[in-house]
């Protein structure tokens, strides 16, 4: 199921992370499971603010900022975790084998991909992709529900 959401300006992008960080919430309650979600677009799409939004509506307070040089960043909330993953300077794909990826998705946990591409078939596939695309000074956002684990 794919949907076009445009979003006008920041806030947007914020708010469509809350929202989908709402229905992952509702599916982790009820499923001893994980879910990942594929954040593609280009440099300054989205895909951070999106994040941030997500974080915050789990109730993270302070900042969040892509984890470029550490490459995943752990989120602990009481039920669950979040792994904020920027895999932009990802040299090599076994490197995420190392990172012990497997087990980051073994428990019940979200995983949000920036650059998923840079992983080049090392990752598990996407529960739900998001793909931020310029629309002038605003953006669109292209969300594809994989899965059938959450619906917007
Ligand atoms: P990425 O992680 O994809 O590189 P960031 O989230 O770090 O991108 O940066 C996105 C930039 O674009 C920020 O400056 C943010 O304020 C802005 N932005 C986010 N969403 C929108 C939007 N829907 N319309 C216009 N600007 C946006
Ligand atoms: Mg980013």
């Amino acid at each position: 199921m794919s949907h076009f959401i445009r979003l006008k300006n920041e806030q947007d992008t914020i708010d469509l992370g809350k929202r989908l960080a709402l229905v992952c919430l509702d599916y982790l309650n009820t499923h001893d499971d994980s879910i990942i979600i594929y954040l593609e677009g280009d440099l300054g799409a989205g895909k951070t603010t999106f994040s941030r939004g997500f974080l915050q509506a789990l109730g993270h307070k302070g900042n969040v900022k892509s984890p470029t040089y550490t490459l995943v960043e752990p989120y602990e909330f009481k039920e669950f975790s979040v792994y904020h993953f920027d895999l932009y300077r990802l040299a090599d794909p076994e490197e995420l084998e190392f990172m012990g990826i497997r087990d980051y998705l073994s428990k019940r946990s979200i995983c949000l991909v920036e650059w998923p591409s840079q992983a080049s078939g090392a990752l598990p596939n996407a529960d739900i992709n998001i793909h931020l695309i310029y629309d002038n000074f605003a953006r669109i956002a292209n969300i594809d529900l994989v899965t059938n684990k959450v619906h917007l």
